[in-house]
């Protein structure tokens, strides 16, 4: 599948429809303007909207000649002569200005940025939960919190937590008007099987009782080791999504996933992935890109797709730690940007669609704006395995008053008249919730800001110390994959076009 066949459709302002005063004749470029070069060819994306005008190196020279405010006659004589004709330079204005690239005055600039911003604070609506059923784990990754110098108390949830609290997100989650969503996950939550597995059940019952009218999702994350033939049976029943961990072939998955004797994980992982696979469960792989992985990802790719056999796949990147002795060799996110963009090209030619470069695809090719790339910053409860409730799930263990404020008896004393709103009242919450790209000085003109999403805060925290700054990593991510697309795109226009005179000159004959 192509990435994209055409621009994004929304609407252009035709310019008979159009009413009241004359337009202006003094143009300058939006402050959301970017321009791209590659090859010749020249890209002027409108960074909100995601209107994009293509042309030749023409095209960018006169979008930059109205860098200072100039009128359309001027710059028609000034480029003419070149060799086009001032039709054809009023026509290239025309469709600047219809694509909100070139503007009368900074007021459009303004109108535009606002309505997207209140777009972004409307997203607050709880329909995702992650419930930590454990906060123990039987493997000590290098690169995972549980590992990472903080003291996690080892504790099981209940099951009378976990029924509080599904039934809690149940009420949360009944004025959203989409599917929701529970992640299993801990520690590993097979450790705490009886609760897990509880879980499941439950939340499948009460979805047959149509507390979730439309639709829930249930994904167990698991490194796999603790999967067996009971377990396989009990998941048969209720049919999760299963996840497992496994970071590519062997010595890749072994490099870091250990045990707590230093033994690599990777055969209790791919049995129980296989365990799966022979019920008809159809695991999906959850495959960290570290240091290791990250220079061998076509080695990865191969081995998930042929040697697995799996039919879906999601990267994470690796997470800076909480402990600076432990931290990880230096990390080139670039680098890292550009392995995963390969990466999903050629997993794009096996028919398999990777869920964090697709996370920005979508979004460039149906013309959504890509809000909140994190369900903590409004959209998600994450409970602990005592029945606190915070927003991140990679909080758990390092401070547990202040990431996971709310007190699970606090929702369940709300009963039915529980709602998103209350939750948002606490003022960790709150402040969680208003972060996202428009609301962050740094992210306001930035060119990629429709398909960002702001990344992780957690992320942003440890590595500079609050929620507010940048989450390099997925920052790397989202400016190369914008790029990418729009010479994707450029490609895809250009291959089009080339069919459409062929079809033409076979016409001719
Ligand atoms: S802050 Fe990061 S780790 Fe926490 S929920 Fe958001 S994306 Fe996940
Ligand atoms: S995090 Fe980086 S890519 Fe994302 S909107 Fe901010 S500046 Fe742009």
């Amino acid at each position: 599948m192509p990435v994209l066949q055409s621009t994004p459709a929304l609407p252009l302002r035709s310019k008979s429809a159009k009413k009241g005063p004359a337009p202006p004749t003094v143009l300058t470029r939006s402050r959301f303007a970017h321009l791209f070069r590659k090859n010749g060819r020249a890209c002027v994306l409108h960074s909100m909207t995601r209107q994009m005008l293509f042309g030749e190196e023409v095209l960018a020279a006169l979008f930059e000649a109205f860098a200072t405010p100039l009128s359309v006659a001027s710059a028609v004589a000034s480029f003419s002569g070149q060799g086009i004709s001032a039709k054809m330079l009023e026509e290239a204005i025309d469709a600047l200005k219809e694509k909100g690239l070139l503007i009368g005055s900074a007021d459009e600039d303004v109108l535009v940025c606002k309505s997207f911003f209140h777009g972004g604070l409307l997203q607050n609506q709880i329909h995702h939960m992650y419930l930590l059923t454990t906060s123990e784990c039987n493997l000590r990754c290098r690169y995972c919190f549980v590992e990472d110098n903080r003291h996690v108390q080892p504790c099981h949830m209940s099951e009378t937590t976990a029924a509080e609290a599904i039934q809690a997100f149940a009420r949360l989650a009944r004025g959203y008007d989409e599917y929701s969503s529970v992640v299993i996950y801990g520690g590993e939550p097979l450790l705490n099987a009886r609760t897990t597995l509880f879980a499941i059940r439950r939340l499948r019952q009460l979805e047959r009782e149509g507390e979730f009218p439309h639709g829930l999702t249930i994904t167990l994350l698991t490194n796999g080791t603790l999967i067996d033939e009971k377990i396989v049976e009990e998941l048969k029943e209720a049919r999760p999504l299963v996840a497992v961990s496994i970071d590519g072939p062997r010595h890749l998955h072994d490099a870091s996933r250990k045990d707590g004797r230093g033994q690599g994980s990777f055969d209790g992982a791919l049995r129980g992935f296989r365990l799966l696979q022979q019920a008809g469960l159809d695991p999906s792989v959850s495959c960290t890109i570290n240091e290791f992985t990250l220079h061998h990802m076509d080695e990865v790719v191969d081995f998930i797709v042929k040697d697995l056999g799996a039919h879906a796949l999601g990267f994470n990147v690796l997470m800076p730690r909480v402990c600076a002795a432990s931290q990880t060799p230096e990390f080139d996110h670039e680098f890292a940007a550009h392995e995963l963009i390969r990466a999903f090209e050629k997993l794009r030619r096996a028919g398999i669609y990777e869920d964090r470069v697709m996370r920005r695809v979508k979004p460039f090719v149906n013309g959504h704006f890509h809000f909140k790339d994190c369900m903590g910053v409004g959209g998600q409860i994450v409970v602990s395995p005592s029945g606190r409730i915070g927003p991140c799930q990679a909080m758990l263990g390092l401070d547990d008053e202040k990431y996971f404020p709310i007190l699970g008896q606090q929702l369940s004393n709300a009963g039915q008249a529980l709602r998103s709103e209350m939750v948002y009242a606490d003022p960790l919450f709150d402040e969680w919730r208003h972060r996202y790209p428009l609301n962050m000085s740094d992210c306001v003109d930035c060119f990629a800001i429709s398909i960002c999403g702001g990344g992780c805060p957690y992320a942003a925290i440890l590595t500079r110390g609050s929620i507010w700054q940048i989450d390099e990593r997925i920052c790397f991510q989202a400016k190369n994959i914008l790029e990418w697309m729009i010479w994707d795109t450029c490609a895809n226009m250009d291959e089009s076009s080339d069919e459409a005179s062929s079809i033409e000159k076979a016409k001719g004959d």
